[in-house]
């Protein structure tokens, strides 16, 4: 059987210029440090603005601090007239590992499209990123069709496109517990990332969904955070609000010492 490292990202959206990154990464390491929690068990990510990313990397390579990075977007383009766009070459050049695609802020405030999604997703994988593919039903999907249909069908129209040796993550995100305090019960998130699981089974390999991680993320916080952690399906967070937080974020991050199995 295979066992997936938990990953705990924090999404930073358009928060901390480049300065301000750099003291925020040091202080969750040195929280992290001062609590003596080995970076072993859990794999933590951070997503900083595509201005910070630079300032990021110089700081986790030269002090070798066991932090994943990546950016909050990528172009479908490798290059050319695109003006505003971040190239998926240009992310690999820094070093970055992932890339958030997907993100209910883009698909709603960009409308982005599942083929939108899919083209940038195949983007990071050429340039050798590993896409955290965002999926998740609004309140009103949630009305409407249930909890699962919206997020499988936006996941399917990714998968369906990838060759299977692809890597990737997925993170279901709530529409309506995005920000909003009110997150999924830890039985929701369970019975949706389950679902996801059988989507990459079908359109990947079930190889495929045993080794993939799929995170939950919807106002997660230290208090919550190892009741999603003990359902089977839910392989880490993707953390948006808290991740801002240098104290909230290193308790979350702890979350193994708070899980009873
Ligand atoms: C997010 O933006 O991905 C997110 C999960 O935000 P929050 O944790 O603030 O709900």
């Amino acid at each position: 059987m295979v066992t997936r490292r938990p990953l705990i990202a924090g999404n930073w959206k358009m928060n901390f210029d480049h300065l301000r990154a750099v003291a925020f990464v040091q202080k969750i390491a040195w929280t992290l440090n001062d609590a003596k929690f080995p970076l072993t068990e859990v794999e933590v990510a951070v997503f900083p603005p595509f201005t910070d990313i630079r300032s990021v990397q110089t700081l986790i390579e030269s002090d070798s601090l066991s932090f994943s990075f990546g950016a909050q977007d990528v172009s479908p383009f490798d290059s050319g007239a695109y003006t505003g766009d971040i190239s998926g070459e240009f992310l690999k050049r820094l070093n970055c590992r992932y890339v958030i695609i997907g993100h209910s802020e883009r698909r709603q405030g960009h409308h982005e499209t599942d083929e939108q999604v899919t083209a940038k997703t195949k983007a990071a994988l050429k340039h050798g990123l590993v896409p955290v593919i965002c999926v998740g039903e609004t309140s009103d999907d949630l009305e409407e069709f249930g909890a699962s249909a919206v997020p499988v069908t936006q996941l399917r129209a990714v998968l369906s496109e990838l060759s299977a040796e692809s890597e990737f993550v997925v993170a279901y995100e709530p529409v309506w517990a995005i920000g909003s305090g009110q997150a999924a019960t830890p039985a929701q998130a369970q019975h949706v990332c389950a679902a996801l699981r059988t989507v990459i089974a079908e359109e990947i390999s079930t190889e495929s969904a045993e080794a993939s991680r799929i995170l939950y993320g919807g106002s997660v916080k230290s208090g919550n955070i190892a009741s999603f952690m003990r359902e089977k399906d839910v392989d880490g967070a993707l953390v948006g609000g808290a991740s801002l937080d240098a104290e909230e974020f290193a308790k979350i991050v702890q979350f193994p010492r708070h899980v009873i199995a």
